[in-house]
């Protein structure tokens, strides 16, 4: 229950990125640079809905190979609730797909063949372990520190992203309903790719109509598991 109020912070989806877009404007080099992209010719597909992002890769695939990277959110403290003296860490982690559903070279990142990915470990303690400890050991193949502390544990995590660390990952498909997400109120969910709308072909659709408010919802993928790459 706790850990899913921190996952409401999370973005549901991550808009695919254009083309040619990437790190536009950020890299310092001046205004023009970002200006002169917006001249580039964009296509767009009038079969596509406006608002859906682009379609998770398909959880057969698994395992993936993957890189990961500092998320934008850090590392944090995090508190369960008001009246709880519990205080875990949390490291928001971005993760960029190398391969894609063949085991080949993935499509440029954040692209539709490739969107981007978001975990966010945390220290709380799960059945003797908790999922940075899993990213380290399990994921990473490295040691935890001789202290293990939320805050330690946590840490080694962080300095380890900032090597951008290759793992592999299986990922899982999760769509969760924005309209319904009110705080204490019920908040309608789908994950695995099998629970998804079946298409004609056989494939699943991302795009899922909440039962509650009938509101649409677009699938993102999130890692369930770390393996050694
Ligand atoms: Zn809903």
């Amino acid at each position: 229950m706790e850990e899913q109020e921190i996952i409401e912070d999370e973005p549901q989806f991550s808009p695919p990125v254009p083309a040619g877009a990437t790190n536009a404007g950020a890299a310092g080099s001046g205004p023009t640079d970002g200006l002169a992209l917006a001249d580039e010719e964009i296509t767009i597909n009038p079969d596509s809905p406006a608002f859906a992002f682009a379609a998770p890769p398909p959880e057969a695939g698994n395992p993936y190979l993957a890189v990961l990277h500092r998320g934008a959110k850090g590392l944090k403290v995090v508190a369960t609730d008001d009246k709880s003296a519990i205080r875990y860490c949390m490291n928001h982690i971005a993760i960029e797909l190398l391969t894609d559903k063949d085991g080949k070279p993935a499509a440029r990142e954040g692209s539709k063949d490739n969107p981007k990915g978001f975990d966010q470990a945390t220290t709380l303690q799960l059945g003797g372990s908790n999922r940075t400890a899993d990213i380290l050991r399990a994921g990473l193949r490295l040691p935890l520190p001789a202290k293990q502390t939320h805050r330690s544990t946590a840490e080694a995590l962080f300095d380890a992203l900032a090597r951008d660390p290759k793992t592999r990952i299986n990922i899982q498909w999760r769509a969760r309903c924005g309209n319904c997400s009110v705080k204490g109120g019920v908040q309608y969910q789908v994950q695995g790719e099998r629970n998804f709308p079946q298409l004609p072909d056989g494939s699943r659709s991302h795009i899922w109509t909440c039962p509650n408010c009938k509101g649409e919802v677009s699938a993102n993928w999130q890692p369930v598991k770390y393996m050694p790459a």
